[in-house]
């Protein structure tokens, strides 16, 4: 980090081991949402830039050390940069609060200790033997046979913007776990959390040079040029599914693995037992936290139609008492938005729920908090009289709203549940165990929480069904989708006579 001339301060790329300029120079502003305006720069990245950290991270790839790293020795790497992070702890959660604006609360307890624990899950999953067995062999003849797994190759790892570091954290534990290298590009209006991160590691001085690169840039030309860049192996990308379908295609052109974790439009279904204390701020925690800005949030409330007004007031209660306000202040509840531009996209969404019919329960409207006159924030909205057929139930707004939607029965509240193009998570809310479990196993999503919403363990896959994505991360799936197989096939009989195989093209020496 540097000081910029008014005092800001600056990041460059970190390529090679070393922080460099862009090749151009250029750099752009990070926006503090709750003030309006900038709190750092960072390079501005390009196509030539990635054109570098993908020439570092092939080398260090093809020709150094770390690919053939034991796993004990990459987990000891992967904790002591988790004890790196924790020992700048408040510092990490306070920029995340200010760049992204969400509530210093939530960074401090939620974005920090995950982050940190998802390097250590890792850690312990590197060390752990991926052992695959395979059944004995002796056709044609005696063999052994194992499964050799090994590091993909050069990562490219694309980032939103909703979960800076927790993102960030994700992408690199099971990549370094597994012994590959990569190129990671933040979002653009969050780089600075990973730009710490790359701190982190530099400082160790425990990676070899090229391991960890970051760009930060435009994705439309950074991006792409990770996305189609033919020495990158492999590209993981979370975002929305627009971007992830140009991901692919991007990807295709060299055959590269994808793993995508797009967007969603998760369903909140209160069964007629449910406990409706418990569903009520469940159901808001489950839509509300992040500012509504999270890929797996339940936006969409199914409610039994006989409880459907009653419900509904409770979640009008426990939202009026919601405090906007200073994400650094440790009273607040939501902050504001992470940018303008996302406050007019979720105001026009309002505009259309209200032209398709919906009506507004509460909020709907921007809000001002004072000292704080700049800042995208919005008001924490519920719609009522939902379709689910309509705009307002079908597309991600990504931000706080919520429609309610009531169903007749059980089958019906499932349709429902199905009827979208994602399948990312859902939430069920009863008190009949056997029945919520009966509801999740048909909800044809990646996560279904029963009573409770957001909890993603790095122990357990997640994913998409659908259109939400391709592929999952987290435990041993995760770890797995950064390896490849392979097959290793030990002949044991060592010698010409049996090998029945060969003497369909050679017959035997007399
Ligand atoms: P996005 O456009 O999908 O961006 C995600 C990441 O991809 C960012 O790092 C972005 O870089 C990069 N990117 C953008 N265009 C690219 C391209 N053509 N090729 C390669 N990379 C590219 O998401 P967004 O613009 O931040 O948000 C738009 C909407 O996506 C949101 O309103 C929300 O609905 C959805 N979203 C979903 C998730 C999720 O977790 N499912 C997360 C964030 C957003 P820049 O930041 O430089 O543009
Ligand atoms: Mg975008």
């Amino acid at each position: 980090m540097n000081h910029s001339s008014d005092q800001l301060p600056s990041y460059r790329l970190y390529i090679n081991g070393e922080w460099i300029d862009a090749c151009d120079g250029a750099m752009m502003p990070v926006n503090e949402p709750a003030l309006g305006q900038p709190m750092a720069y960072v390079a501005r990245g390009s196509a030539a830039d990635i054109d570098r950290a993908v020439a570092a991270a092939r080398n260090a790839f093809d020709a150094g050390p770390w690919p053939h790293t034991p796993p004990h020795e990459r987990a000891r790497i992967l904790h002591a940069l988790a004890d790196g992070i924790e020992a700048r702890t408040a510092e990490f959660a306070e920029v995340e609060a200010r760049n992204l604006g969400v509530p210093i609360r939530k960074s401090s307890f939620v974005d920090l200790p995950w982050a940190v624990e998802h390097l250590r899950v890792f850690a312990e999953l590197a060390r752990r033997d991926a052992y695959e067995p395979l059944p004995w062999n002796d056709l044609p003849g005696l063999s052994w046979n194992f499964v050799w797994r090994e590091p993909i190759g050069v990562c490219g790892q694309i980032i939103p913007w909703n979960y800076p570091l927790l993102m960030a954290a994700w992408k690199i534990a099971p990549a370094l776990a597994t012994g590959n290298v990569i190129v990671l590009k933040p979002a653009s209006y969050t780089p600075l959390t990973a730009l710490l991160l790359a701190e982190v590691i530099h400082d160790s001085g425990l990676l070899p040079r090229g391991v960890f690169n970051l760009v930060t840039g435009p994705g439309a030309e950074v991006g792409e040029a990770l996305a189609a860049h033919p020495g990158v192996d492999k590209i993981a990308f979370t975002g929305s599914t627009q971007v992830g379908r140009r991901i692919m295609e991007l990807a295709s052109a060299t055959i590269k693995g994808v793993t995508l974790e797009l967007g969603g439009k998760s369903p909140s279904i209160v069964l007629p037992d449910a406990d409706l204390d418990l569903a009520t701020d469940g159901v808001l925690f489950g839509v509300f936290f992040n500012g509504g800005q999270s890929c797996e949030a339940g936006t969409r409330c199914l409610v039994p139609e006989k409880l459907h007004d009653a419900f509904l007031a409770r979640l009008v209660a426990r939202t009026e008492v919601m405090r906007l306000g200073d994400p650094l202040d440790f009273e607040t509840d939501q902050g504001p938005l992470v940018s303008h531009r996302q406050l007019q996209s979720v105001e026009e969404y309002v505009a259309l729920g209200l032209r398709e019919g919906a009506k507004l329960a509460i909020g709907g409207h921007r809000a001002t908090v004072p000292g704080f006159e700049h800042g995208p924030f919005f008001e924490p909205t519920i719609f009522t009289g939902v379709r689910n057929d309509m705009r307002l139930a079908q597309e991600e707004i990504f931000g706080p709203v919520l429609s309610v939607v009531p169903y007749r029965d059980v089958g019906e509240a499932i349709k429902i549940a199905n009827q979208t193009m994602y399948g990312l998570g859902a939430a069920v809310w009863s008190r009949d165990i056997p029945a919520a479990i009966e509801v999740a196993r048909r909800i044809r999503a990646g996560t279904v929480w029963i009573n409770d919403h957001h909890i993603i363990l790095p122990s357990a896959p997640f994913g998409g069904f659908k259109q939400s994505g391709i592929g999952r991360e987290h435990g041993l799936q995760g770890m797995l989708a950064y390896t490849e197989a392979k097959h290793i096939h030990v002949d044991l009989m060592q010698k010409r006579e049996g090998r029945l195989h060969w003497d369909v093209m050679l017959p035997q020496a007399e």
